[in-house]
Parts: structure tokens; sequence; C-alpha cells
């Protein structure tokens, strides 16, 4: 049976960073892609980082069903699991991964207590955050300043998750990282 690896942590904390180097470490693990309508950045491609669909077309889904889950991440902006994607890669005999929002974590946990392991990736400091978050130049100053204001209130949750994973020295948190999911991967059940 597959399995769900989810990782979660409020923005700019490292977990696309972490997802995607376990993507290349484990031939069997498949990347959940989220439906969004926030604006794609400039290195994004639609299908492959997100699936971008507009207010309207995100809407008329929610009305259909066709969310696991899905959450106003920040203000006007939609996120959401679609249930086909994770259908999709189970299908293919997949074991699936996910970057999501720590509400839409603990909601995927709590569907698949059994099968999932939940990582949250802490940052050394709130400062730490925030300056990653700058640095990595994809938010204006408006929606540096939303994410920002999310993150103390997503700290929160991290004892709700089975991992704590403190993202300090990148190398140092991704061998940890492969050492707690292939463990997870590999265990029986
Ligand atoms: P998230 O997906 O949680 O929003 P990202 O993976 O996009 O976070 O990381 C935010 C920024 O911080 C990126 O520019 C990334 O390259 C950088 N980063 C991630 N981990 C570290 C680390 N341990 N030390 C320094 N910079 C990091
Ligand atoms: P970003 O805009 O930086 O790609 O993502 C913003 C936040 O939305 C991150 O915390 C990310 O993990 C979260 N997110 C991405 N996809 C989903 C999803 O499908 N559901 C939920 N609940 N959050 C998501």
């Amino acid at each position: 049976m597959s399995k769900l690896v989810i990782f979660t942590a409020p923005s700019g904390a490292g977990k696309t960073t972490i997802v995607r180097h376990l993507l290349q470490r484990f031939d069997n693990l498949a990347f959940s892609v989220s439906a969004t309508t926030r604006k794609q950045r400039a290195h994004e491609i639609d299908g492959r980082d997100y699936y971008f669909l507009t207010p309207e077309e995100f809407m008329q889904r929610v009305a259909h069903g066709d969310f696991l889950e899905w959450e106003e991440v920040y203000p006007g902006q939609y996120y959401g699991t679609l249930r086909s994607e994770i259908e999709r890669l189970w299908q293919e005999g997949k074991d699936v991964i996910f970057d999501i929002d720590v509400k839409g974590a603990w909601r995927i946990k709590q569907a698949y207590p059994d099968k999932s392991l939940a990582v949250f990736v802490m940052p050394p400091s709130p400062k730490t955050l925030f300056e990653r978050l700058r640095n990595r130049h994809t938010e204006n100053e408006e929606s540096l300043h939303m994410r920002i204001a999310r993150a103390s209130e997503e700290l929160k949750w991290a004892p709700r998750f089975d991992v704590i994973l403190v993202n300090d020295h990148l190398e140092d948190a991704l061998k940890q990282a492969e050492k707690i999911v292939g463990e997870f991967l590999n265990t029986p059940h």
C-alpha cells in the first residue's frame, strides 16, 4: 500500500528545497501537484509545480467536491489538494509527497493516520525565516508581510506533527530528512 509523506512549515522555512531533494533521492516518491489561484512565478510550470486555476475555476471544483482539502492560505489566494491527483499517483503505485500549509497537512494526516508521516520544517528563528523569504525574491512587500504575519500562527502548529525538522544548515537538514523519510518508506505496515 502506498504511503503519504507530508511536509509542512511557514512559507520560507525550506520545505520546497527539502521536498525537491527527496524526490531526487527516492525513485518511488511522486509530488502531489496542488491547485492554486496565486500568480505563477517565473520559473514555475503549470502541471509540474501547481495547477494554476482562476478563482472561478477553483470555486467550481470546490463545489464539485474535487478537493481532499483546500484552504485560503493568504487573503484571496486559494490552495488545495485534488482527490484526482492522489488517485492518479496511487494507481501508478507511487508514494506521495506533499508540500502544504499546516491546516492542509493536519487534514491529510487525519484522513490517512495509518499511512502518513507529517514533518514540520522549523526555521532556526523567525528572523532567518524573514531573511530567507526576502532573499528568495519571489514576493513583493505586500505578500512578504502577508506571509510573515501568518508565520507566527503556523509555528504554533509544530507539536501536532510526527517530526519537527530544524532547517538550519541545509546539508544537515537534507541528510536528516533523507533518514526520516527513508526509514518511514522502508518500514512495512
Ligand atoms: P518554502 O517552500 O518553505 O517556502 P523554500 O524551499 O522556497 O521554502 O526556501 C526559502 C528560501 O530559503 C529559498 O531561497 C531557499 O533556497 C532558501 N533556503 C532553504 N533552506 C535553507 C537553509 N538551510 N539555509 C539557507 N537558505 C535556505
Ligand atoms: P507558495 O505560494 O509559496 O507556493 O505556497 C504558499 C503556502 O501554501 C505554502 O505553505 C504551501 O505549502 C501551501 N500550499 C501549497 N499547496 C497547498 C495545498 O494543496 N493545500 C494547502 N492547504 N496548502 C498548500
